[in-house]
């Protein structure tokens, strides 16, 4: 499919173009804090409730493990854009091993019959299990000792029943499948699996977010929040059982303790009443296969940061009265709908900041079995507060293309040297994955496209802050920064928890202050607060935790935001279905 732009732009100088589109892209603090106050309130609701758009499933997964815990188990991965099947070995010391193997899910799988989707899947863990015979031996179920235990992991919305099963809400992410809705997914795979007369019983169903968790946690020792950033974005924390109201009468309810709770945030303010939509956005919205849902991932997730740029690229390629991007020219990547991919984004930011490997803690923690990495953030200023006369001087990342310069021989001979190269650099990439002609890319093409992109990006790092800061106010590990000051951070005691009132910029809320908390790391006197992240954009893409980082210092303050230790939940949809099955397994599935 193709799509034209439709944004006037007449009546308006270039450089009016770009500054309208650079203030429309543009978050400033208070913003962040206004979608922090009704991200609270959305969480609260959906905790009382079912059927609300920001679904707050309860995992039944009731506690986090802490590296102690062995078995073998298979896991499946389903959530986006690969299939993977593992063999994970817990190892009882934090450590794991896993082997797998990924599949291709079609387009033609992801909106065909949901049967020939789970057949697809059930023939993809035949296929493994023949070219990987088990090595070591997977963990008994008690009744029936040849068969293997598998974990699945399920990253689209279920409200979950129990550890093993769940009725699937909405597909997201592309997934369109018939007769999906409704019924119980583990019921569709295990029916898969026995159609094939298979030996695999599937004992745990866990979102890709509770995976991550879990799986930060067991190589950490302690983790309180699983969030995704990849083709999609969710997350999952441990929240208090008492604050999950609408557990009503079910006996987790009863138990007490703590439970999982799978965020799906990616459904926040699906109204878009507070998040900041552009034409863009709403371009993007209209053309998508679930319009109105999902509205806070798609501002954030990879599947859509490229489609947000192709607009907006697309917008000043038909610019008039004067194509203002490629001479109005435009190639089959940025003509088609998802033609352009966020790591095209990516690599064009990559080529601006000439490193290829970038500062991401997550990026350098590849083994996922070692410490919880953490990188210096530079504390840095809102665009806003820079000034209006940036310097062309090559240092600052953020300024604004200038059209006068951009467009003159002598402007562009004005330039200084590493400047341009740099801009060189972006140019290459776009004639290369934009796949134009060498001639129909100039360096003021490549200054525009990589403020683009970086708009885009940074907007999304920012709001994945404001998901982070809403999770560490809900379980009373900070609060709202106030007046400008720096937020105050919990004191650590070991009392039971109490209630604290905080005076939010709309009003005052009531938080619980929890003094110990499982997912909660003692280090010192410090308490450092885990969280592991799972994803190819939090992974790669340029200074993304570092924006997030700023964004929760504009919202919960230094302090807080200091004590986050965000880490890569490597392979946490493996990791954590295996330790989801183990706890079913423990449950006496
Ligand atoms: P999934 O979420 O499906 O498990 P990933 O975490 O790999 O898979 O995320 C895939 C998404 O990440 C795709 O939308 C893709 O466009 C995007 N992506 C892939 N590589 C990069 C990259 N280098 N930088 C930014 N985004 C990327
Ligand atoms: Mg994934």
């Amino acid at each position: 499919m193709t799509s034209t732009s439709s944004y006037s732009y007449l009546h308006k100088s270039p450089q009016d173009v770009l500054n309208d589109i650079d203030f429309q892209l543009t978050l400033e603090p208070a913003l962040l804090t206004k979608l922090t106050e009704a991200f609270l309130e959305e969480i609260n609701v959906g905790l009382g409730r079912y059927g609300e758009d920001m679904a707050m499933v309860p995992s039944f997964v009731t506690g986090v493990p802490d590296g102690s815990e062995i078995g073998t188990f298979l896991a499946l991965d389903l959530g986006g854009t690969n299939l993977r099947v593992c063999e994970v070995v817990l190892n009882g010391d934090k450590t794991f091993r896993l082997r797998q193997q990924k599949y291709k899910v079609s387009d033609q799988l992801k909106t065909g019959e949901a049967s020939v989707l789970f057949d697809y899947l059930a023939d993809s863990v035949d296929a493994f299990l023949t070219t990987h015979p088990p090595e070591s031996p997977t963990s008994p179920i008690s009744d029936v000792p040849d068969v293997l235990p598998l974990g699945l992991t399920f990253s689209f919305p279920v409200e979950q029943t129990a550890l093993g099963s769940g009725t699937i809400l909405t597909w997201t992410k592309g997934f369109s499948a018939k007769n999906a809705i409704g019924n119980d997914v583990v019921k569709l795979l295990q029916d898969a699996f026995d159609r094939k007369h298979m030996h695999v019983k599937c004992v745990a169903l866990v979102n890709d977010t509770v995976g991550a968790l879990l799986s930060r946690a067991y190589t950490s020792g302690g983790c309180m929040l699983g969030a995704i950033f990849g083709t999609g974005t969710n997350g999952a924390y441990l929240e208090e059982v008492a604050k999950i109201p609408k557990l009503a009468n079910n006996p987790a309810a009863t138990k007490g303790g703590y439970m999982v709770v799978n965020t799906e945030w990616g459904a926040f303010n699906n109204t878009r009443t507070h998040l900041p939509s552009t034409p863009f956005d709403s371009a993007l919205d209209r053309t998508s296969i679930n319009p109105r849902f999902q509205a806070f991932e798609k501002f954030i997730s990879g599947m859509y940061l490229g489609e947000i740029t192709r607009h907006i690229l697309l917008s000043l390629i038909d610019a008039a009265p004067r194509p203002m991007l490629f001479g109005g020219k435009v190639t089959k990547v940025v003509n088609d709908q998802w033609g352009l991919d966020t790591s095209v984004m990516s690599e064009v930011e990559e080529a601006w900041e000439m490193s290829v490997t970038v500062d991401t803690t997550v990026a350098k923690d590849v083994n996922g079995v070692g410490n919880i990495i953490e990188i210096g953030a530079e504390p840095r200023s809102f665009p806003g507060e820079i000034g209006e006369n940036l310097l062309w001087d090559g240092d600052d990342h953020d300024i604004l293309p200038r059209w006068d310069i951009l467009s003159t021989p002598e402007g562009l001979a004005s330039l200084n040297p590493k400047f341009k190269g740099k801009l060189e650099r972006v140019r290459k990439v776009l004639v290369d994955r934009l796949e134009y002609a060498d001639g129909d890319v100039d360096l003021r093409d490549a200054a525009i496209v990589r403020w683009t992109c970086h708009l885009v990006a940074r907007r999304a790092a920012l709001l994945s802050g404001v998901a982070v800061a809403a999770i560490l106010l809900q379980t009373g590990r900070a609060t709202f920064i106030q007046d400008g000051q720096n937020g105050q951070t919990v004191p650590s005691t070991t009392e039971e928890p109490t209630s604290k009132k905080v005076n939010g910029a709309n009003g005052t809320h009531v938080i619980n202050v929890l003094n110990k908390v499982t997912g909660t790391i003692k280090d010192g006197l410090e308490e450092k607060i885990g969280v592991g992240v799972d994803g190819s954009l939090v992974q790669f893409y340029p200074h993304f935790e570092r924006t997030m980082r700023e964004s929760l210092r504009s919202i919960v303050g230094s302090d807080a935001e200091s004590r986050v230790e965000i880490g890569l939940a490597k392979d946490g949809s493996g990791v954590g279905a295996a330790l989801c099955a183990l706890q079913a397994l423990k449950q006496g599935f």
